[in-house]
């Protein structure tokens, strides 16, 4: 049976108090499913509260939406790996389009932190996607193949079965518009052959999620069509309802 992967971007929402009533309302509806696994990325100081009251749920994952490359040092506002898993952290989102553009964080970044990623032993989700500029000139493909072979093409292929890709188009990211579930596939399968390229028959393995827009509406669709292992979703994973019918359908 195949796995899927629902992963919960909750950005910059979600303070301690109400990360902690999310979880709740969660774990009392989403019963565990051996096909899916669930993973949530709160900001970072409400991680804690979110890997508290996880405590009990191991099919119920944690991670942070950003480290530094660094494993420790001067770096003020910054958190590294090894202090992300410290807290409980077992993955980290690389390279979100809104790093990428709002922080200006470049592909040789975005390769540094897959390295520490995989140093501290957090398993990185690495987000790739065009902006609507880069859609438009017919870029998409040579653009996610870029951003996948800045980022992964330094790591042994054994390591980086255990990551996971996010494609994101930009222009589809919290604006309501999404990918079709064809176009969405058809970049899919390019990244597919990509991480094939970059790691031979163990980047078959590597699960590859859809991201933009993503809600109970829209989401069996999306996950129906071919090389779409499971979804990245940001606003309508901020309403405990909404992210349980998201995950929990069949
Ligand atoms: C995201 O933040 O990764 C995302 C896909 O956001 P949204 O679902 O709001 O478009």
């Amino acid at each position: 049976m195949p796995t899927l992967i629902f992963a919960a971007n909750w950005k910059m929402n979600q303070a301690p108090a109400a990360a902690t009533a999310f979880v709740r309302a969660f774990t009392d509806q989403y019963v565990r499913r051996q096909d899916r696994r669930v993973l949530f990325f709160p900001p970072a100081v409400s991680m804690y509260a979110v890997v508290q009251g996880l405590r009990d749920r191991s099919d119920l994952e944690v991670g942070v939406q950003n480290i530094h490359w660094e494993d420790q040092g001067a770096f003020t506002g910054e958190t590294s790996g090894p202090l992300a898993h410290a807290a409980g952290a077992r993955h980290v989102l690389v390279g979100h389009s809104e790093r990428r553009h709002l922080f200006g964080e470049t592909d040789e970044e975005t390769a540094k932190k897959i390295s520490s990623a995989f140093r501290a032993g957090l398993t990185p989700t690495l987000c790739v996607g065009e902006t609507l500029t880069q859609r438009e000139a017919g870029e998409t493909i040579a653009v996610v193949q870029r951003q996948l072979r800045a980022a992964l093409a330094g790591v042994a292929a054994p390591i980086l079965t255990s990551a996971i890709v996010a494609y994101e188009p930009v222009w589809a990211i919290g604006t309501g518009r999404t990918a079709t579930p064809a176009d969405a596939s058809e970049v899919h399968l390019a990244i597919r052959a990509e991480l094939r390229a970059i790691a031979g028959e163990l980047g078959a393995a590597i699960p590859i999620l859809y991201g933009g827009s993503v809600n109970r509406s829209n989401v069996q669709s999306l996950l129906a069509a071919p090389e779409v292992q499971g979804v990245l979703v940001g606003g309508a994973s901020l309403d405990a309802e909404q992210w349980c019918a998201i995950v929990g359908g069949s």
